[in-house]
This record gives structure tokens, sequence and C-alpha cells, in this order.
């Protein structure tokens, strides 16, 4: 086999079989629509561009939860809804698409759930998982630090061991929403990057999480506004902060494959494409009748479906128990290309001037996007560190 034919040989694992969502979905998105028509209609928010990290309401999430679209996967005896991962898809597709303000359930919903039901004892599970469910119980990312962003096994962050518990000691920064969240599971390093059976040298090893309640003692949370001035990411600061050993999510030194399991649920969802559609759809409102623009726009709208059923391919690879990390990737790295693309044409389609003053409407949604669109693509892993898992995932390097 020529080296053409051996990467094409590959090229399923970029591509995982479509997925058809199930019958029921109709039913549950149509419900979903007419909540959000019916919350638009009472003016409890408009749409914006990027709501999950930024569109923070407590009460909207709240009715999220009354309504049983939180925790649609934790299994029932926890509170949840004991659902399919296609459903939870459907609704959050809904939600993106519609601009709504998501961003205090987002991070808990979407990654701390999963992993609690996968490395979280029966009191981590049943102290966090029915609040999440109910929209109660907000948490944050605590993996990225100063100097451990793309390479994340250089945390510094240091857990030392104390009487009933450990002490972590460092600084997290980028942590999205920590001064509004209960919670977040830091990644630090409790023991000396050496692999526990061979002595030998291991930066992975070494590594652990701990669920850290972001009120505790030694916790400082600094504000760092973005371009727009609004406050959305932190450096959270820990000094001496004491950690109780029920609180050490999944096994100790095993951070890293959890870490990386995590990453999976926060690297493949439709948020990775959605975050300019409520522009998107703006624009084509802006453009209507207007001759002139159909190519770029019928290219932007192709390029949304193809991204689309490629993300929804994931999520059902991903719902018959496969780790599609592949897939992910490349619907991440097309993805947020094409959510700055679609800031592109919007800027130079429509003779309307960003204004990040105007309660709403186009020029609003094109300023919050414009001042958003350089953090889309490096968020979750920044588009280069993805390519060089996919190129390492196809065998090419
Ligand atoms: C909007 C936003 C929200 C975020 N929220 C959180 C959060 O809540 N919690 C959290 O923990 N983190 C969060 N982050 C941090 C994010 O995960 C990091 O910014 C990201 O992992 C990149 O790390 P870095 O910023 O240290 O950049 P660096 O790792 O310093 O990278 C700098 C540049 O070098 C390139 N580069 C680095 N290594 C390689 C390589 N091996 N090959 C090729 N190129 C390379 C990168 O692609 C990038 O262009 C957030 C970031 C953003 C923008």
């Amino acid at each position: 086999m020529g080296p053409v034919t051996q990467t094409l040989s590959r090229l399923p694992a970029l591509v995982p079989p479509p997925t058809v969502l199930p019958a029921r979905a109709a039913a549950l998105r149509a419900e979903v629509r007419a909540f959000l028509a019916q919350e638009r209609a009472s003016g409890a928010w408009s749409p914006r561009a990027d709501v999950w990290l930024s569109g923070w309401d407590e009460r909207f999430t709240r009715e999220l939860g009354r309504r049983g679209w939180l925790g649609m996967t934790i299994p029932v005896e926890y509170g949840g809804h004991g659902g399919s991962a296609l459903d939870r898809y459907v609704v959050t597709e809904e939600l993106l698409a519609a601009g709504a303000p998501v961003a205090a359930h987002w991070v808990a919903d979407r990654q701390i759930g999963p992993t609690l039901m996968r490395f979280g004892t029966e009191a981590q599970r049943r102290r966090y998982l029915p609040r999440i469910a109910a929209g109660e119980c907000y948490f944050g990312i605590g993996m990225s630090e100063p100097d451990a962003g793309s390479d994340l096994a250089a945390v510094r962050t240091k857990a030392d061991r104390v009487d009933g518990g450990w002490e972590l000691t460092g600084t997290k920064v980028w942590t999205s929403g920590a001064h509004h969240a209960h919670a977040f599971f830091a990644l630090a390093r409790s023991a000396p990057p050496r692999d526990v059976d061979t002595g030998e040298s291991n930066r992975h090893a070494g590594l652990s999480q701990f669920i850290v309640e972001l009120d505790s003692p030694g916790v400082q949370i600094r504000p760092i506004p973005l371009l727009t001035g609004a406050h959305h990411f932190n450096e959270v600061v820990f000094e001496r902060v004491f950690v109780p050993d029920a609180m050490v999510l999944g096994e100790l030194g095993g951070g890293w494959a959890q870490v990386t399991g995590e990453l999976a649920f926060e690297r493949s969802g439709p948020e990775r494409f959605l975050s300019t559609f409520p522009l998107l759809t703006a624009m084509l409102a802006e453009l209507a009748g207007q001759p002139g623009a159909e190519r770029e726009v019928g290219r932007l709208v192709s390029r949304l479906w193809a991204l689309r059923s490629m993300s929804l391919a994931v999520a059902g690879s991903l719902e018959s128990g496969q780790a599609p990390e592949l897939a992910a990737a490349v619907v991440k790295d097309l993805g947020t290309r094409f959510e700055n693309e679609v800031v592109d044409a919007a800027r130079t389609l429509v003779a309307i001037p960003p204004d990040p003053g105007a309660e709403a409407g186009f020029a609003r949604l094109l300023a919050d996007a414009v001042l958003h669109a350089p953090g889309f693509t490096l968020r979750g892993g920044t588009n280069e560190v993805l390519r060089g898992i996919v190129a390492r995932g196809m065998g090419l390097r």
C-alpha cells in the first residue's frame, strides 16, 4: 500500500458512520422550541453569540432543570433522567441555536455529571448529581495553568499529603465562570512524575484530580476581563487549600487518564460549531431579498450541515460506547474555524457596524462574536494541538 492509500484506509477513524436521531427526537425538539419561543416572547433574554461561555442566567438554568433538560443522561437514582446522549444533543443544539443563556449549567451538565458517573464515589455522586440535574449546582474547569495550557501535563499545582486529606498550592488560569461556580475539578501533582511500577520518568504519572469547593479557605478568585471588559474568566489561586480524602476524584495518580476522558466530552459537542449560529441567522435575515450574497451564504450553510452531520455521528458513536477522539478533534477544528468564518462573512456582507452597547439584534450579536472570536479555536485545546492528535491517531506522526 502506498502512503496515499494508507492514509485513505484510515479515514473511517475520522468519520464515524452517520447517526439518525430516534423518532422521539422530533417531539422533544418541538417541545424545546415551544419553550424557547415562550421565553423569548416574555422578553426574558435576547439571543446572544457564544452563550455557553457568557450567558450566565441561573433562573433560566433552573427552569431547564425543572423541565428535565439537565442531567438527561444521569441515572434516575441520582436525580437525573436516564435518557440518551442523543436526547441531550437535541436539547443542547436547540438551546445554542436560539442563543439562549446556558453558561451557568454548561460545564456541570456537559462533563461533570458524566465524569462523576464514571469516576465519582457514591457520596460524591449523591452530593452533586441531583443538584446538577436540578440546575442548582455550577462547576468550572480547573485544568489550565500559567505555564501549562497545551502542555497540560506540565501543571505545577501541587497536592501535599496532610492528615485526613491533601493541601493544594498553585494557580489555575482562564477558569471560566469560577466566580459564580460552586466547585471545580483541579488537576494537581500529588506524586513525582515517575511510573509507579518501573520508577522510570513519566510526566503523565503522579497527577490526580481533586474536587475543590470554590468557597474553601485559601481559594482566591481574581477576574481576568475579556476584550469586551466583561468578566467570565478568572485566575484561581490556592494557598494551602485543604481537600479532604473524600473529595479525591477517582484514582490517586490516575488524573491524566481521567482528564483526557473529560476532554472527550468537552470537545465533541455542537457548541464547537454553533457559537455564532445566532449571528448567522441574524445575518440571513438582514440579507433577505438582497442579491449577491447567495454564493457565500450557500457555502456557509452547506458547511454547517456537513459539520452537524459529523458532530451527530460523533454523538452516536459516543452513545454506542466508543471513544471517537479523532473524529471529535476534527469536528472541533473545522467547527471552530467555521464559527470564525461566520463572523468574517457577517462583517463583509452586511453594512451594519458592530455595536457592543446595543440591547439586541445584529449589531450586538456581531460585536459579541467579534470580541469572543479569538477564543473559539483556543478553548478546550487549540486547533494546532488537535491536529497533532489527529495526525498521531492516523499514524502520520
Ligand atoms: C474562552 C476560553 C475559555 C477557557 N476556559 C478554560 C477553563 O474554564 N478552564 C481551563 O482550565 N482552561 C480554560 N481555557 C484555557 C485553554 O484550555 C487554553 O487556553 C488552551 O489549552 C491553550 O493553552 P495556552 O493558552 O496556555 O496556550 P499555549 O499552550 O501557550 O499555546 C500557545 C500557542 O502555541 C501553540 N502550540 C502549543 N503547543 C503546540 C504543539 N505541541 N504543536 C503545535 N502548536 C502548539 C498553540 O496552538 C497556541 O497557538 C480557556 C481558554 C479560552 C480561550
